[in-house]
C-alpha cells in the first residue's frame, strides 16, 4: 500500500518492530480488553489485593494503558484516601503532572483543585482539605519531604515512569525505601517499563531484608524471610513474588484499620498489553536537515497514505515551532490542490500553554489528518490517541555534564535505540501503524546507544547534593541510590556547595546560607544570588525579577510569533544594555509594568505575556519564602544596576568566562573567530572548553572581556553557547569570590 519510491524523502523496506515480549499481545489486540475499558482495568482487583498486601507494587503495561490515569483512581475507590489521606502520583515532567491532572478531572466530572489536583514547581493545584488524587513532579515531592520528611499525608505514593530514570525519581526511590522502613503502612506504586523491572524489584526487595519493619514483620509472621518466590497468579502473566508477604502483613497489623497495617515485599504486576504491529521505516540516505526531511514525510504520508494521524518528535522548541510553520505553509497549498482531507499541525512542548497543548491531545475534527509535532514529552508520558503514523528524528536534547570543569549544558544528542522503539510504539496503539526514521538503518544501529543513560550520570548534582543535606543524609556516597552517582560528580557539586557557602569545613549545612538556600526552589546558584541581594546588596526586588524571569521558559516570544528571528531581534533591541540579558530582563520588566501588564503591548514587543505573567507569579512566591525566612525583600537598587550585577556576580561566578584574544581574528566576520571564551576557573593547561556566546544573547554582537552566564547549550560542532549572560569586572569576581579567584 505505500509506495515509498514516489517520496521526496527515501525510505527503504519494511521492518516489523520487535516489541518487547508483546508479540501475543499483538496477534489479539482487542480480544482481552473489557469492553469499553482500558486494560488496566482487567487488573484492577489483583492489583488492589497486591497494594494491600505488599509494600511495594511495580507496574509494567504499555504505554496508554492506562496506569497512569486509572491506578490513582482505584486507590482512592478502594478507599487509601480515607481519613484525610491523599493519593500522590509523581512525574518526571511538569507539563504531564498538569495534562494528567486535568484529564483525570474530566474522567470524575470535578474541576482541577478539587478531588483530583497538581503540584509542580512554583504552582500548586490542590486543596489540603478536599483532593484526594494529585499528581506532582518528583522533584516536587522531594520538596515536600523538607517539610514533612515521611510523608505522612499520603497513603499510597506512586513512582510513575521509573523507568525513565530522571535524576529526583531516582533519588526518591532511595528515600522511599527509607520512608518504608519508619512508615510500614506507606505504600508504594512504581510503574516502569519492562526495561527496569528487575533493577526495581531487586532493589526493594533488599529492603525487605534489611528493613526494622520487615525484620518485625517477619519475626511476627515467624522466622525469617524465606527466599523462596511466592506466586500471585494475575490475569496475563503471572510473575514470582518475592517473600509472599499475606501472613505476615495480617499478623503485624493492629487494629486501627487498614491504614496502620504493615506490610513488606514486592509484587509485580504486568498489565496485558494491547499492541498492533508497526513497520519501521529508514531512509535510504542520512538527511542533513532532520527537520525539513520530516515535514517532508508528513506530507509524502498525507499525500499518499490513508487517514490516521501523525505523531512528529523532534528537539525543541524552536524546531518544533519551525517545523509548525512549515506544515501550516503545506497545509495551506495542500488546500488549494484537490485534497478533501485537511492537513492540521499542532505543536506540543514543555513550555506551551495549556490551551495550546489541548489543541494536540484532543482528537481532530472529522477530515481533518492531525499532525502533532512534539519533543520527547510525548515519547511516553503523554497520549496522544489516533497515531498511526510516527516520525522520528532519531535525536533527543538532554542534560550533560562536564565533570572535568563542572559544567552542565544542553546538548542534542542521538536518543537510545530503546526510547526509538517507544516512540515507535505510539504508533501501534489504534491499529498496524507505520514508524518512519530519519537516518539509515546501518546510522541507528551504529550510532544509538541501547538505552538512555539515567540523569544522574549526565547532571549536575549541586542542587541535589543540597537538599539530600537538608534531609539529613550526608554521607551521599553511602545512600541506597538505585545507581550512585558518579564520584567525580558528587565531588564537584560539593566543591561548588562550599564555594557558595552553603556548606561549611565539615561539609555540613551552614545556617547562614546553607538551610536557606536548601529551602529556595531555585538552583543553587540564582538562589544564592538572590540571598546576596537581600542580604549585602540592598537589591532584592531586581533579583526576585530575574530570578522569577529566568525560572520560565521564555520571556521573549517565538520567533514565529513576531515574525522571523529578524523582527525578534529588532524587538530585543529596544530592552538591550550594554551590561547584557539580565539587565535587558530588568527593562523588559519595567516596561511592561509601564503599560499596565498590556497582552496588546507585549504582543508587540516581542514579549511573551504568559511567560511575564508566570514570572510575576514565581516572584511573588519567592517573595512570600524570604519574608518566611525572615529576609527583608523590600530593598531595591533604584537603578544603581552595579549592585545587581554584584548579586548575580556572588552566585555565578563559577560561570566566569573571559574573552580570548589568542583566537581573535579582526577580519572574522562577528560569528566567527573573534567570539571565543574560556571558562575563567579552568586556565590550567589541557584542552580548554570551546564557549560562546549565544546568538539569542543581546551581547551577541559586542565581546565583553569577561562575562557570567546561567545556562549553556551545545551545538553540534561541539561549542558551548552561553545564554543569559552579563558582563562583569573582574575586581568583582576577586572580592566576592576569593577562595576561587586570586588577583588576576
Ligand atoms: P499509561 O499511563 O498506561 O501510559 P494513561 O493512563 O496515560 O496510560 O492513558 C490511558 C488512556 O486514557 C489512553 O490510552 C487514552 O485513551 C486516554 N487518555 C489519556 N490522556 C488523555 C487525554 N489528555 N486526552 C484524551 N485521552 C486521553
Ligand atoms: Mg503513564
Amino acid at each position: 500500500s505505500l509506495s515509498k519510491a514516489a517520496f521526496g524523502v527515501k525510505f527503504d523496506g519494511q521492518q516489523q518492530q520487535q516489541h518487547h515480549g508483546t508479540a501475543a499481545a499483538a496477534a489479539e489486540p482487542a480480544a482481552k480488553r473489557p469492553k469499553n475499558g482500558l486494560p488496566v482495568e482487567s487488573v484492577r482487583r489483583e492489583l488492589l489485593y497486591l497494594v494491600e498486601s505488599h509494600a511495594t507494587v511495580v507496574v509494567v503495561g504499555e504505554t496508554g494503558c492506562g496506569k497512569t490515569t486509572q491506578i490513582p483512581r482505584f486507590l482512592h475507590e478502594a478507599g487509601w484516601t480515607a481519613d484525610g489521606y491523599q493519593v500522590v502520583c509523581t512525574q518526571p515532567r511538569r507539563v504531564a503532572a498538569v495534562s494528567i491532572a486535568q484529564r483525570v478531572a474530566d474522567e470524575m466530572g470535578v474541576a482541577v483543585g478539587t478531588t483530583v489536583g497538581y503540584g509542580v514547581r512554583f504552582e500548586d493545584a490542590s486543596n489540603q482539605a478536599t483532593t484526594r488524587i494529585k499528581y506532582v513532579t518528583d522533584g516536587l515531592l522531594l520538596r515536600e519531604m523538607m517539610d514533612d520528611p515521611l510523608l505522612t499525608k499520603y497513603s499510597v505514593i506512586m513512582v510513575d515512569e521509573a523507568h525513565e530514570r530522571s535524576l529526583a525519581t531516582d533519588t526518591l526511590l532511595g528515600l522511599l525505601k527509607k520512608v518504608q522502613r519508619r512508615r510500614p503502612d506507606l505504600r508504594l506504586v512504581i510503574s516502569s517499563a519492562t526495561l527496569e523491572v528487575d533493577r526495581l524489584v531487586a532493589f526493594f526487595d533488599s529492603s525487605t531484608v534489611r528493613g526494622k519493619a520487615a525484620a518485625a514483620a517477619a519475626a511476627g509472621g515467624g522466622g525469617a524471610p524465606s527466599r523462596t518466590p511466592a506466586v500471585v497468579s494475575i490475569p496475563g502473566r503471572v510473575y514470582p513474588v518475592q517473600h509472599g508477604a499475606r501472613q505476615s502483613s495480617s499478623s503485624s497489623g493492629s487494629s486501627s484499620g487498614r491504614r496502620w497495617r504493615g506490610a513488606t515485599g514486592t509484587a509485580v504486576v504486568s498489565i496485558p498489553g494491547r499492541v498492533y504491529p508497526v513497520q519501521v521505516h529508514y531512509l535510504l540516505d542520512n538527511c542533513s536537515d532532520y527537520v525539513q526531511a520530516a515535514v517532508q514525510t508528513v506530507v509524502d504520508i498525507h499525500r499518499e497514505d490513508v487517514p490516521g494521524d501523525v505523531l512528529v518528535f523532534l528537539t525543541g522548541q524552536e524546531e518544533v515551532e519551525s517545523a509548525v510553520r512549515m506544515l501550516d505553509e503545506e497545509a495551506r497549498r495542500l488546500a488549494r490542490s484537490r485534497l478533501q482531507y485537511k492537513l492540521m499541525a499542532a505543536p506540543m512542548y514543555a513550555g506551551l500553554p495549556g490551551a495550546q497543548q489541548r489543541l494536540a491531545l484532543e482528537p481532530a475534527a472529522r477530515g481533518v489528518r492531525k499532525v502533532v509535532v512534539a519533543t520527547n514529552i510525548a515519547e511516553t508520558s503523554l497520549t496522544i490517541e489516533g497515531i498511526v503514523y510516527v516520525v522520528d528524528c532519531c535525536f533527543v536534547k538532554q542534560r550533560a555534564y562536564n565533570p572535568i570543569v563542572g559544567l552542565e549544558s544542553l546538548l542534542v544528542a542521538p536518543t537510545s535505540k530503546a526510547s526509538c522503539m517507544q516512540r515507535a510504539g505510539r504508533a501501534g496503539r489504534v491499529r498496524p501503524g507505520h514508524a518512519f526514521r530519519l537516518c539509515t538503518e546501518e546510522s541507528w544501529q551504529q550510532l544509538l546507544p541501547k538505552a538512555s543513560v539515567p540523569e544522574m550520570q549526565r547532571s549536575d548534582l549541586a542542587g541535589l547534593l543540597l537538599q539530600l543535606k537538608a534531609l539529613g543524609i550526608d554521607n551521599i556516597m553511602r545512600f541506597d541510590w538505585l545507581a550512585p552517582p558518579p564520584a567525580e560528580a558528587a565531588v564537584r557539586g560539593l566543591e561548588l556547595l562550599h564555594a557558595l557557602g552553603a556548606l561549611d569545613g565539615d561539609a555540613k549545612l551552614t545556617p547562614s546560607t546553607g538551610t536557606l538556600l536548601a529551602e529556595l526552589p531555585l538552583e543553587p546558584q540564582l538562589g544564592a544570588a538572590l540571598l546576596a541581594a537581600a542580604t549585602r546588596f540592598g537589591c532584592c526586588q531586581e533579583l526576585l525579577t530575574l530570578a522569577g524571569m529566568l525560572s520560565v521558559p521564555a520571556v521573549w516570544a517565538s520567533p514565529a510569533a513576531v515574525g522571523g528571528k529578524r523582527a525578534l531581534e529588532e524587538a530585543k533591541a529596544k530592552f538591550a544594555a550594554a551590561e547584557g540579558d539580565l539587565v535587558a530582563f530588568l527593562n523588559v520588566h519595567r516596561a511592561w509594568l509601564e503599560h499596565g501588564k498590556s497582552h496588546r503591548w507585549s504582543s508587540r514587543n516581542g514579549i511573551h505575556q504568559h511567560g511575564m505573567l508566570r514570572a510575576a507569579e514565581v516572584s511573588q512566591q519567592l517573595c512570600r519564602k524570604l519574608k518566611r525566612m525572615g529576609l527583608d525583600t523590600n530593598s531595591s537598587c533604584e537603578g544603581d544596576v552595579d549592585k545587581v550585577l554584584k548579586a548575580v556576580t556572588a552566585g555565578l561566578f563559577m560561570n566566569a568566562a573571559q574573552f580570548d584574544h589568542t583566537e581573535y581574528d579582526p577580519r572574522a566576520s562577528s560569528d566567527a573567530g573573534s567570539n571565543v571564551y574560556r571558562l575563567l576557573r579552568h586556565m590550567q593547561p589541557g584542552r580548554p572548553l570551546k564557549l560562546r556566546i549565544h546568538a539569542s544573547s543581546v551581547l551577541a554582537r559586542t565581546r565583553p572581556q569577561l562575562l557570567l552566564f546561567l545556562r549553556c547549550q551545545q551545538n553540534d560542532e561541539g561549542w558551548y553557547e552561553m545564554q543569559a549572560v552579563t558582563a562583569v569586572e573582574p575586581d568583582w569576581l576577586t572580592e566576592l569570590a576569593p577562595g576561587v579567584f586570586q588577583k588576576l
